[in-house]
């Protein structure tokens, strides 16, 4: 049997094929997923995850869901939730390994301890404004803090009387005692304790003094045994400090590897603007189906394959670099023209009147489902003498290449019959068409001996007396701009907002899609993927448009 190409290795599999071989981690992988509960997640989180969790599935290792829940003022258990959920629905299982940063709020406690009794931390009264103005810049060496030369003993009684309450807010922090000349600015005496007296939404008010993310991210990893830590480029910098930690501790070192975010065209991926769109009302929450939120894209109708597809097409790379919505939305058309069952609609009804159709006949007609998967069979569609056909469908007084209906045209109505345009009516006077008539050839009905007459085009339609009214929600990108954080002096990337993003129609579908469940995805035949969304369990059906057939957006300039 002919071996399968093997896709070549990113140059994290590289590194780790490469620990591997000389058994530094002892032959392990094991990696985690660690978000800061402060948000939704987005879809450069989506990669952050298929990446950890397929790294750890690939190298039958195992990956731990851990959230770095360090700043009590921003984060919720909302937030936690919705983090559980997206992963979950992404596909990935992090079983009983589901952590929390707090859980070692003890531990952290206790290794500051060590560092102050090793004299590489002391408490510091320097306001965080002062700490900021003492710290040089990078051309320029910072000055020593005056409460630098604290005494162990006095560092551990105000340590621990930081920790009883005994201070307000913002008089006291725990520094580390690294060098004030040092090049990298992080290792000027980062701070790794400050008094927030704050209710947290796991440890209640146990605490009172919290670790900063850069104190916590890296000893959190090392406790859970981390072998590989994969982050995000702008940690680069910070490697050198989370090193510094490991070492003075003498505690497990994970191994940190660093690629690029995930950047993508006409959209802002970052938890704080994505917040400022919800808070400020420009969307109708984090699951708009416009949002970049990994439950907006499920709202849209953003399929789990196809997130994952795309983070697998993207690869690592260790440069920043912006990736095409386009290509997103080709993952997403695969998988969707695989798993969407077929439907007809009518977005935009123009009536019409087969003349030498019985008046009361209808007949059921066999549709195909899904053409890509022959095992959804067929349904039924009825068929009767006036029907809603797609306004675009029709011109009066076409060009020479338009071969759709127009007077004296042939054209084929899908799964039915071949008609033929012999009248166009219009409002007196308006001049506005009102309906077009035809008459169709009994002779040509799909399936039947002569239905394979040729005419050069098909299109789609259905029974204005079966059909039912449901609302399309049709959305173009949120931001004008490929990049919408490009923007002149004085203005945001909200100044980019697509005032078009949003269009709202009442359409025409077909009878089948009465029973139509909340997520469910379908092809409007000709018109492209729909989803329905959760409003239309509220009576009338609701559909998303997740993606037109083709590329084919129109931003407004
Ligand atoms: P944001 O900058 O959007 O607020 P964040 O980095 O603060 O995100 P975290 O909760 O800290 O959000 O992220 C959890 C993990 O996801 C981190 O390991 C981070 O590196 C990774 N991550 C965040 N954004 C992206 C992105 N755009 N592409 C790839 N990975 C990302
Ligand atoms: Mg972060």
């Amino acid at each position: 049997m002919e071996a399968k190409p093997e896709k070549s290795l990113n140059f994290i599999h590289e590194i780790i094929e490469e620990d591997n071989k000389t058994g530094k981690h002892g032959n392990i992988v094991h990696t985690r997923f660690p978000p800061e509960p402060n948000g939704y997640l987005h879809i450069g989180h989506a990669k952050s995850i298929c990446l950890n969790f397929g790294t750890a599935a690939k190298y039958n290792g195992l990956c731990n869901l851990r959230f770095d829940d360090t700043n009590p003022v921003k984060e919720d258990v909302e937030y936690v939730d919705s983090i559980k959920e997206d992963v979950r629905w992404l596909g990935f299982d992090w079983e009983d390994r589901e952590f929390y940063a707090s859980d070692y709020f003890e531990t952290l406690y206790n290794y500051a301890v060590i560092l102050i009794k090793k004299g590489n931390a002391y408490v510091c009264d320097l306001t965080v404004e002062e700490i900021g103005q003492y710290r040089g810049t990078v051309t320029h060496a910072g000055k020593e803090s005056p409460y630098r030369n604290r005494s162990v003993d006095e560092n551990l009684d105000m340590f621990s009387r930081m920790r009883s309450g005994e201070f307000a807010d913002g008089t006291k922090v725990l520094r580390a005692k690294i060098d004030m000349a040092h090049p990298n600015m992080l290792m000027r005496d980062p701070i790794l304790y400050r008094i927030i007296h704050t209710e947290h939404h796991r440890t209640g008010n146990k605490w009172c003094i919290y670790p900063m993310y850069d104190y916590a991210h890296g000893q959190c990893d090392s406790i859970e045994h981390i072998t590989h830590s994969i982050c995000t480029l702008e940690f680069e910098v910070h490697r050198p400090l989370y090193d510094w930690f490991i070492k003075e501790l003498e505690i497990h070192a994970p191994q940190q590897i660093e690629f690029a975010r995930l950047n993508i065209t006409h959209t802002v991926m970052s938890k704080r603007k994505l917040l400022e769109l919800v808070q400020e009302n420009y969307v109708k929450g984090w699951d708009d189906p416009r949002m970049p939120t990994i439950c907006g894209l499920r709202r849209r109708g953003y399929t789990p394959e196809s997130l994952r597809n795309f983070a697998d097409i993207i690869g690592v790379a260790k440069r920043d670099n912006v990736i095409d919505f386009a290509l997103l939305e080709h993952c997403l058309r695969e998988d969707l023209n695989k798993q969407a069952l077929r439907r007809l609609a009518v977005l935009n009804p123009l009536k019409l009147v087969i003349e030498n159709y019985p008046d009361e006949l209808v007949e059921e007609l066999d549709a195909v489902n899904n053409p890509e998967n022959t095992e959804t069979g067929l349904r039924k569609v009825p068929f009767s003498k006036i029907l809603y056909i797609e306004q675009e469908d029709f011109m009066e007084n076409p060009p020479a290449k338009f071969f759709r209906l127009a007077p004296g045209n042939e054209v084929r109505l899908k799964y039915a019959y071949i008609i033929k345009c012999t009248e166009v009516i219009k409002d007196n006077n308006t001049g506005e068409i009102k309906e077009v008539h035809c008459t169709y050839d009994p002779e040509t009905r799909s399936g039947m001996p002569l239905s394979n007459r040729k005419v050069k085009s098909t299109i789609h339609w259905v029974s204005a007396k079966h059909a039912l009214e449901a609302e399309v929600r049709l959305y173009e990108q949120l931001f004008t701009k490929e990049n919408p954080e490009a923007t002149e002096e004085g203005k945001d990337f909200k100044d980019n907002i697509n005032p078009n993003s949003l269009q709202i129609k009442t359409c025409f579908i077909e009878p089948s899609l009465s029973e139509s469940k909340s997520g469910e995805k379908y092809q409007f035949e000709r018109i492209g993927y729909f989803c329905v969304d959760p409003d239309s369990d509220k009576g009338k059906p609701v559909f998303n448009r997740t993606v037109t057939l083709r590329d084919s957006y129109k931003i407004v300039k």
